[in-house]
């Protein structure tokens, strides 16, 4: 426990207290026996609650508890934007064994217990992020008042971490707000923000941020009055009439959590156990009293936390972490603040990318060669916030003030003065050097001018430029407002201060930037490619692709290569393909159905309707044109087992990553990592291609490598460091 200062005020019968020992991370005041709690660690930009804090947090709750003179408590941060961002990950980190993890949940469940158990109102104002124990915490409060601040956002994301929420969430919430809304926040691990907070009842209210202090004062005036309260209690039980039938009888909660947990079977939900068992630990605790639930819960959380999944998970949120903190590094000067944008070429990507500068409210101009162009990429920008209006993310009104952020241009003239251009026209060399070029001779000296090419050389499209030191490649994947990954590709003369303001803004438009070296596909297309292109080799020899396919979904990719083929187009992956063969040579050669697919305009995927599937609407099936075509292939001989069909198009994957990062085309094993997690949606709790290939163990991956080179060539001859490392002992990470 930290030290701390007393001292005792007496005034006119007010009376305060408060701790003021620099390290603690409490104030406590009282004054007309209203007692307030100010959580603000010092030093630091967000709360978190290691067990240090949880301690001293403990140390203060019990002596509050015997006050006589203390009528109800508010609990608050002294951080802007941030209530509590939850429990410290790198003590979870360090936890390996049952026991350790069951008495962590344990001790902050019986401080939440003591708070709950206060004798007189608690109320949580929540004026900022209040993420996992941070929201348990709340929950433990009698009230919660939430803001409109756009960073107050509720949530409970253990289950993304391999976890369930082990600090008495899984009991108070669906007591709370409902058992069907509890699960969905649980399950998803997804944030409300202040309004839906209220709406569901997870908040009491939800206040304009400004007015918080005297909102929350006339909320204690109200509440320490009998019909105050009861009109608050009140206002959560009509809500708990409409959940009656749903909710309250067998058949009902046996169909909402029969729904649930077919919902996580589409979702992969067999890999992340903390899924399961939260959806175990609600189905056995809903009618159980505290302490069985609270039993049910940290036995829950004795059995996942030890886990590698929930390992792996937390450190690919650190790794995410370490990649924002170096984007926004301390020294050199902050970076530059981008308050005009442009973005030429409005299509596919184009009207996306200038979606997402709307959405960061940086005005933003739209060019393309015709207003019809420019009338589309706007549509696109548009249709984006009509989904998110579907899900109650935006209204109206916030729509149209949003949209007002994005004008449209058929010529240089009317690009402004902007600070930052994204060119995102047609992947053609000459079309793209011209293009910039005459942007160049149009934009100020000091903006920065960014390529969204996803194939040619950065190194090529800056010779000739003025000012190559301000160009680089800012490589947005498709759809660029979903996909959360972009690659900073500099070339060979771009400024140091560039690759910061680009990081920078990557990191405000929601991206997680990584520097990758101009090499051809850059990093993620290059470790793809090799991925399909074995994929389709199986086929080839006689393989089922809906085999292929579900193997490679049961391994935990979000998809199969062919589906994935599908969402990228047939024909883009082809010339991707012949680009990328004619670089790396045999490894990435195309197989020989894309031969056999080339120029079938009706053959393109998703966007043709059909590919190696058919889609209709929200559905899916087996393309029997295609099936057909496949079974032609088929060859005599024995059809991989189980292992080489996943194993084959993972492992050419592995070996190029290996290479990759030996050659230095990205800087750590852990971006790589990431990369690969945040671009093709590798398993994440698999950790990463190259934590996965430790987890095998380097040497079973040689020798894997090599009997595959033995029985189907070259292309799988082991990279030199899976070599070395194998001979070392050694993985792609230091082994703990
Ligand atoms: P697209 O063909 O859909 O759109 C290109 C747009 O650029 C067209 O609207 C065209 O009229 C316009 N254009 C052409 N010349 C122009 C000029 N001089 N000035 C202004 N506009 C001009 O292409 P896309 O799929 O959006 O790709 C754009 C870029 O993004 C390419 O470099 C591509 O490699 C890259 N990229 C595409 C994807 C993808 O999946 N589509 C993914 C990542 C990167």
């Amino acid at each position: 426990m930290l030290e701390t200062k007393t001292i005792g005020l007496g005034q006119n019968g007010r009376e305060a207290e408060d701790r003021g020992a620099a390290e603690s991370a409490f104030r406590l005041s009282v004054s007309e026996g209203i007692a307030r709690l100010v959580f603000d660690l010092p030093g630091k930009k967000v709360n978190v609650l290691s067990s240090t804090v949880m301690e001293e947090l403990d140390g203060l709750i019990g002596p509050l508890a015997l006050r006589r003179d203390v009528r109800c408590l508010v609990i608050e941060s002294g951080k802007p934007g941030v209530f509590i961002a939850g429990a410290d990950l790198r003590e979870f980190e360090a936890i390996t064994d049952s026991r350790t993890a069951e008495r962590m949940s344990a001790a902050g469940q019986e401080i939440y217990n003591r708070i709950a158990d206060l004798p007189f109102p608690t109320i949580a104002v929540i004026d900022g992020a209040a993420a996992g124990g941070g929201l348990e915490l709340a929950l433990a409060c009698d009230y919660r008042l939430a803001t409109d601040n756009p960073r107050t956002q509720l949530s409970l994301p253990e289950t993304t971490l391999g976890l369930l929420p082990g600090w008495g969430g899984t009991y108070r919430l669906p007591r709370l707000i409902g058992l069907i809304q509890a699960l969905q926040l649980i399950l998803t691990g997804k944030a409300v923000d202040g309004v839906q907070a209220a709406r569901i009842r997870l908040a009491d209210a939800c206040y304009p941020s400004s007015f918080i202090r005297d909102k929350t004062e006339e909320f204690v005036r109200a509440i320490l009055a009998p019909a105050g309260r009861r009109a608050v209690q009140g206002r959560r039980k009509r809500k708990r009439l409409s959940r009656r039938l749903a909710e309250g009888t067998p058949i009902g909660r046996a169909i909402v959590f029969g729904r649930a947990r077919a919902g996580l079977a589409t979702k992969g939900g067999k890999h992340y156990p903390g899924l399961e068992a939260a959806l175990q630990v609600l189905r056995k605790t809903v009618h159980a009293s505290r302490a069985r639930a609270l039993e049910a819960e940290r036995r829950a959380i004795g059995l996942l936390l030890p886990t590698s999944v929930c390992k792996n998970l937390v450190r690919l949120y650190f790794a995410r972490e370490a990649v924002k903190k170096s984007a926004s590094p301390r020294d050199g000067g902050p970076p530059r603040t981008i308050s005009r944008a442009a973005v030429l070429g409005a299509g596919t990507m184009g009207g996306r990318i200038a979606w997402l500068f709307t959405r960061n409210d940086t005005p933003v101009v739209l060019k393309d060669l015709s207003w019809d162009a420019v009338r589309k990429g706007y549509a696109s920008a548009y249709e984006v916030y009509r989904e998110l209006k579907k899900r109650r993310r935006y209204d109206e009104r916030q729509i149209n003030l949003k949209m007002h952020r994005l004008s449209g241009a058929v010529d240089y003239v009317g690009l402004g003065r902007p600070d930052f251009v994204v060119e995102a026209v047609f992947e053609n060399l000459e079309v793209k050097k011209k293009v910039l070029a005459e942007v160049e001779a149009h934009i100020g000296p000091e903006a920065i001018l960014a390529s969204n090419t996803s194939s040619l050389s950065i190194t090529d499209l800056a010779a000739g430029l003025r000012h190559p030191e301000r160009f680089l490649g800012l490589h947005f994947f498709n759809p660029p407002n979903l996909m959360p990954l972009v690659e900073i590709v500099p070339g060979p003369r771009t400024g140091e201060q560039t690759i910061r303001d680009t990081a920078s803004l990557a990191l405000a438009l929601g991206k997680t930037p990584i520097v990758v070296r101009d090499r051809p596909g850059f990093l993620v297309n290059r470790l793809l490619m090799p991925y399909l292109t074995e994929s389709t080799r199986l086929v080839d020899e006689g393989c089922d692709y809906r085999k292929v396919d579900r193997l490679l979904q049961d391994f935990g990719l979000p998809m199969g290569a062919f589906a994935l083929l599908d969402e990228i187009g047939i024909d883009i992956a082809i010339e991707v393909a012949g680009i990328l063969g004619s670089s790396y040579g045999g490894r990435m050669e195309p197989p020989a159905l894309f031969a056999a697919l080339e120029g079938r305009r009706d053959l393109l995927g998703r966007k043709s309707g059909r590919g190696f599937y058919v889609y209709s609407g929200k559905s899916k099936s087996p393309n029997p044109e295609m099936l057909e075509l496949a079974a032609k292939r088929r060859r005599q001989g024995e059809s991989p087992d189980r292992f080489d069909i996943v194993h084959r198009p993972i492992l050419a994957m592995l070996n190029e990553a290996a290479r990759a990062l030996e050659e230095g085309a990205v800087a750590s094993a852990q971006e790589l990592d990431l990369a690969l997690v945040l671009g093709v949606g590798f398993p994440p709790f698999r950790g990463g291609i190259l934590r996965y290939a430790d987890e095998l163990g380097l040497r079973r991956v040689r020798d894997t490598l090599a009997r595959f080179a033995g029985q189907l060539g070259d292309r799988f001859a082991p990279a030199p460091l899976i070599e070395k490392l194998a001979a070392g002992g050694e993985g792609f990470y230091p082994a703990h």
